[in-house]
């Protein structure tokens, strides 16, 4: 059985949007994975076919409903991780990516309005997950995004097996800089190590050059990286 993701929106249409082109499209088309939405507006079940309600306590905006949305979680439950995209939850890491993509798949619920009723959260165990600390209008785009980040992990899916291990994130380094022909672009060369054939220097030039926009642009990063023995006072 392939990857599957099942995303459960308010927005169905949305899917797969991005996701149905280019890498992540052609590995749909081809069976790498799979995707299907619920619609969790029809798991509502009153006239109007409500999803949300207004916050106990007072306070702006609307809640997603606790039992409308169980339903539809219901409706897709399996042994797969169940996922809540939420700026509340643990941020998004390659790390965490690795491992949702060597699993089944996810089930991934998207957020609107103000967020969900927490009772949901707690009794069909969903993780929250949040891409970053900032506030989106829904969880779609945030979904997008993690199920993009798990599929090209996929076997098939990249050209290169290499292209997984080298970049960004996988050895707690950000990427070195790229460079393709022309050799010389509005007067600026290409390294001459990278022209060089010489593949040890390459390695060693690419390595160092990953450590420096680290330390310089991400020194938390830099603080966790990996192998690097723990310096003493924060963790
Ligand atoms: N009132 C909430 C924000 C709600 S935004 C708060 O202050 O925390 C509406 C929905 O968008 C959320 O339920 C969630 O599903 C999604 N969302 C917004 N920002 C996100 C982020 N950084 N990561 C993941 N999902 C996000």
């Amino acid at each position: 059985m392939a990857w599957r993701a099942s995303v459960l929106t308010i927005f169905p249409d949305m899917f797969p949007g991005p996701l149905g082109l280019s890498l992540a499209g052609k590995a749909l088309s081809a069976g790498l994975w799979a995707l299907d939405t619920v619609d969790i507006r029809a798991h509502a079940t009153d006239r109007h076919r409500s999803v949300d309600d207004t916050p106990a306590g007072g306070g702006p905006g609307m809640v997603m409903r606790p039992d409308v949305l169980a339903r539809a979680i219901d409706a897709v439950a399996d042994d797969r991780s169940r996922l809540l995209m939420s700026p509340r939850g643990l941020p998004l890491t390659q790390a965490r990516v690795q491992e949702l993509a060597t699993k089944d798949g996810v089930i991934v619920v998207c957020g609107r309005f103000e967020g969900v009723d927490e009772r949901v959260i707690r009794a069909r165990g969903l993780q929250e997950i949040s891409v970053g600390d900032y506030v989106l209008s829904g969880g779609e785009i945030a979904a997008m995004a993690l199920i993009d980040a798990c599929v090209r992990l996929l076997p098939g899916v990249m050209g290169k097996e290499a292209s997984g291990v080298e970049e960004s994130f996988a050895a707690g380094l950000l990427e070195y800089p790229q460079y393709t022909r022309p050799a010389v672009w509005e007067g600026q060369k290409i390294p001459d190590v990278l022209i060089s054939g010489d593949h040890a220097k390459v390695a060693a030039f690419r390595r160092a050059e990953a450590e420096k926009l680290t330390r310089e642009r991400r020194p938390d990063l830099w603080a966790r990286r990996a192998g690097r023995p723990r310096e003493g006072g924060d963790s």
